[in-house]
């Protein structure tokens, strides 16, 4: 018989930065078993938010093939040579196959079985929440309390490209080339999400260039007239070859900085963990549960005061959840 999870224990063992834990209780975020959820509420309080706070969660994505997976690896092995611990969760739309993430084919991170302090987990969209699966947020939580780096990656197409900025601090997209992705983003009104871009195959050479001075140009079109205090880089890599890693590690430690001296780290995190239990709400309660609640204004502010009061997207949910089954 297995015996009942210790959920504290686990969670001691996810701060001691254990791999086995750190699986252990992703799994159990995973699990979408209305009993599960008392559990997940309990692992992520343990967990507590000091650590949380020292980490730097950073969300890749951008459209299929532009080199995300191959940048996440570069840049993880550009991190452990530095003494980064790191944690990865890579978001795969569903296999329709097995309804399982595609470990093998995207998590593609040379791993060394003894590097005890990079971890990687690939997890199913389940085709909800555009881009990112339903326990993505409670995993990065997870993550976030063992290692120092969390780099969440997400396939976007659309829409979805904005759900990252949920989870991460620091949001990055990937460009082709070429590829008339420009555009699309700047259509959808995408191209003010970002914190940092990366044009990446710059090996491809004029036309990475050409792409490059193209942003650059929207960009100014964008900020017209008042620059921001943030402006967001554009990044040429070649994730093949190793060119502009190291740039582009430095890129994203200069956001970090940024959002730290001007003190905007927790208001960021508040909002962004507040508007995905909100996300995450309205999923499980549809619009008129939102209305029957009070509305989505109403909502966001209450949430943000129960995540500034210490409570995750997941807890903030199930408090809501049982307020709105009522007595
Ligand atoms: P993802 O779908 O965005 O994760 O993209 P992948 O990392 O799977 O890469 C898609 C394809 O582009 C693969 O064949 C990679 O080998 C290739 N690729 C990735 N990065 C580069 C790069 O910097 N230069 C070139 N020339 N090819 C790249």
């Amino acid at each position: 018989m297995k015996r009942p999870l210790d959920v504290r224990q686990l969670a001691e063992r996810v701060l001691a930065h254990e791999p086995a834990a750190v699986a252990r209780a992703i799994s159990l975020v995973e699990d979408r078993r209305p009993a599960a959820e008392a559990r997940i509420v309990e692992l992520l309080r343990a967990l507590g938010t000091a650590p949380r706070e020292r980490c730097q969660r950073v969300g890749i994505t951008g459209p299929p093939g532009v080199g995300k997976s191959s940048l996440v690896s570069a840049l993880v092995q550009c991190a452990r040579r530095a003494g980064r611990s790191v944690g990865v969760l890579a978001v795969d739309p569903s296999s329709p196959r097995s309804g399982g993430a595609l470990l093998g084919d995207r998590a593609r991170i040379e791993l060394d079985p003894d590097d005890m302090a990079l971890f990687v987990r690939s997890m199913a969209s389940g085709g909800d929440l555009g881009g990112l699966a339903r326990a993505a947020g409670a995993a990065v939580d997870v993550l976030s309390a063992a290692f120092e780096l969390v780099i969440v990656e997400t396939t976007g197409v659309g829409q979805s490209e904005t759900d990252v900025e949920h989870v991460a601090d620091t949001v990055l997209l990937v460009i082709q080339p070429a590829s008339g992705d420009m555009l699309q983003f700047l259509k959808a009104g995408i191209i003010e999400v970002p914190d940092v871009f990366v044009i990446n195959k710059a090996d491809l050479g004029a036309v990475a260039e050409r792409a490059a001075s193209e942003l650059r140009s929207a960009l100014t079109a964008v900020y017209a007239g008042n620059r921001p205090r943030w402006t967001p880089p554009i990044v040429r890599t070649s994730a093949t070859s190793g060119q502009g890693i190291e740039e582009l590690l430095a890129s994203l430690d200069a956001h970090r900085s940024s959002v730290l001296e001007a003190g905007e780290l927790a208001g960021r995190r508040t909002r962004a963990a507040a508007a995905w239990a909100l996300r995450l709400f309205q999923q499980r309660y549809g619009e008129f549960g939102v209305e029957q609640a009070g509305g989505r204004s109403a909502l966001l502010q209450q949430f943000s005061g129960w995540v500034a009061a210490g409570a995750t997207a997941v807890e903030v949910v199930a408090r809501a959840g049982a307020r709105a089954a009522g007595p």
